[in-house]
């Protein structure tokens, strides 16, 4: 079966071009919010606050870890 694939514009990972890939052509959120964050943090932000799911990975990705430690 042919299956379409497009590179993510961001991390270049092949991403399957089909209803089940909800972020083409990114191949994930993440780095769809990425891309939007790379021209905009305003915008970044807002679209954090739509995006429910990426919360938990948001936490620790702000989380510095010097504080951690
Ligand atoms: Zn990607």
């Amino acid at each position: 079966m042919l299956a379409t694939t497009v590179a993510c514009p961001v991390c270049a990972r092949k991403v399957s071009w089909s209803p089940a890939s909800t972020h083409r052509p990114f191949c994930s959120e993440r780095c769809k919010l990425i891309d939007l964050g790379a021209w905009a943090s305003d915008t970044y932000r807002v679209a954090s606050e739509s995006a429910e799911n990426l919360g938990e990975e948001q936490q620790q990705q702000t989380t510095p870890p010097s504080l951690l430690q």
